[in-house]
């Protein structure tokens, strides 16, 4: 892949065309279309964590040379993630929590927020189990339906709003990681905030391809998922919220002082912040955020809809293919059903036979992904009934190819094709098991990488 005009992909990540085992005994360059899973590291990110590894030390903890490097290091990765959240966050007085993960900074946000039992937040039946189980924990939150094309309308999130209590927060995703749909931000988040309720975005799947909306109140999203996977993610928002009360983890580094009896919490960000943190992570982050400005949002945006177009038009215009989601306004993802093959066994066919790597099954959505594939009551109890007998077999799923900054036209092309032969191009050339409690197929060959030895290293997609 190569760096050559709008229509190529503007970086090329460490790893992109690995050669990977297919089941015909041939190695093939792998083509990576699970990249709202997990990305490759952008080159400046891995180059600039390898320069860095010498210098990691101690963070705010130390006052040799090296621990105040780190510091400076980590402090200024800070700073990036509170611009990358949007440029007057630091005027506005918001903080930048460095977590592990978008996940991590939702649970974290549940927490400081003190939400009750009492209390009513609204959110969507479009996010990902990350922004629906923190909430749906501590509360009933009330829900945004959407429509059988898997989007909602301002007006509904309005509905939601207006229907009960006023709620204490909006949550909802920037970008659904199953449709790859993004909701009006700039218009919900206005109508939020004239009913006076604060908005958090989870901005896990819209960081890496657009801008993460400056008016929302509070937004999290994860390195790894933009071109940093050393383990870092984000937590930005209002200073106050984090200014009383206990934290979310405590412990070293988000005190004063302490006594056998009392505890007096610092400020935030420290506050927040508790035990020694993952520096590399927070490094490699504000390496992605400084790659990702360069290369600009134009030239992302641009190379995102030529893919999208090329991968979502490709694969609806297969005969039995049936792509899930609205055909407007999404990323350069696609989730798909085959009529007549089991979502798990066109993942399977695809990494074995033609070196594809996607995703498969419920995509840790599953009130989503249901309403999408339009499933009655009845088929729903049986699954669900056989999964806790231990059988996922029947769990219901789709396939989902998603491409990132260094995906090009070509790789879209293999899917494309792979998919065709799949649906027309007659039986498979080998045979393939499904495995009862994971509900994956597995090829039975003796081909390197292949073999039965290989297979406990399966997919289990199934859970989500
Ligand atoms: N939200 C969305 C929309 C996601 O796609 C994901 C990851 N699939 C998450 C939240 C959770 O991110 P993480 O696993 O990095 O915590």
């Amino acid at each position: 892949m190569t760096n050559s005009g709008s229509s190529e992909a503007p970086r090329v990540l460490v790893g992109d065309d690995l050669p990977v085992p297919c089941v015909d005994g041939i190695d093939r360059p792998y083509v990576n279309l699970d990249i709202a899973a997990s990305a490759s590291a952008l080159p400046a990110v891995a180059r600039g964590v390898e320069d860095f590894v010498p210098w990691y030390s101690s963070v705010h903890r130390g006052a040799g040379f090296k621990s105040r490097e780190a510091t400076r290091r980590y402090e200024a990765a800070r700073s990036a993630i509170a611009s990358f959240a949007g440029p007057d966050r630091a005027e506005r007085g918001d903080v930048a929590i460095i977590v592990r993960n978008t996940t991590e900074a939702i649970n974290h946000l549940v927490y400081r927020l003190r939400i009750e039992p009492t209390d009513t937040v609204v959110t969507t039946v479009v996010e990902h189990h990350a922004n629906l189980l923190p909430w749906t924990r501590v509360c009933r939150p009330r829900f945004v339906e959407c429509g059988t094309d898997g989007t909602f309308g301002v007006d509904d999130v309005v509905a939601a709003i207006e229907a009960g209590n006023k709620p204490r927060i909006l949550a909802l995703t920037g970008a659904s990681n199953v449709s790859g749909w993004m909701p009006p931000l700039d218009e919900i988040i206005a109508a939020a905030h004239d009913r006076g309720v604060p908005v958090f975005v989870d901005a896990a799947q819209l960081a890496p391809h657009r801008p993460i909306p400056a008016a929302a109140d509070f937004v999290a999203w994860s390195g790894h998922k933009m071109y940093a996977p050393y383990g870092a993610g984000a937590l930005v928002g209002p200073r106050r919220a984090f200014e009383e009360g206990d934290p979310f983890l405590v412990g070293g580094g988000a005190v004063d002082l302490v006594d056998l009896d009392a505890v007096y919490w610092t400020s935030p960000p420290d506050r927040e912040e508790a035990g020694s943190p993952n520096v590399i992570g927070a490094v490699a982050l504000g390496l992605a955020i400084d790659e990702l400005t360069a290369i600009g949002w134009s030239t992302i945006t641009e190379h995102d809809d030529l893919l999208t177009r090329r991968l979502r038009d490709g694969l609806a215009a297969i005969d039995g293919v049936q792509v899930l989601g609205p055909t407007q306004g999404t990323l350069p993802l696609a989730a798909f059903t085959v009529d007549g093959v089991h979502h798990a066994l066109v993942a399977a066919r695809l990494s074995a036979e033609f070196g594809i790597g996607v995703r498969h099954g419920c995509f840790c959505a599953h009130p989503y992904l249901l309403r999408l594939l339009g499933l009655d009551h009845d088929t729903v109890h049986a699954y669900r009934d056989a999964v806790l007998r231990g059988d996922r077999r029947d769990i219901p799923g789709a396939v989902r190819a998603s491409a990132g900054i260094s995906t090009t036209p070509a790789d879209v092309d293999r899917l494309i094709t792979a998919v065709e032969a799949i649906v027309h191009g007659g039986p498979a050339p080998v045979t393939y098991e499904q495995d009862a409690e994971t509900g994956d197929f597995w090829p039975r060959s003796d081909a390197p990488g292949w073999g039965d030895a290989e297979r406990s290293v399966g997919a289990s997609c199934a859970r989500g």
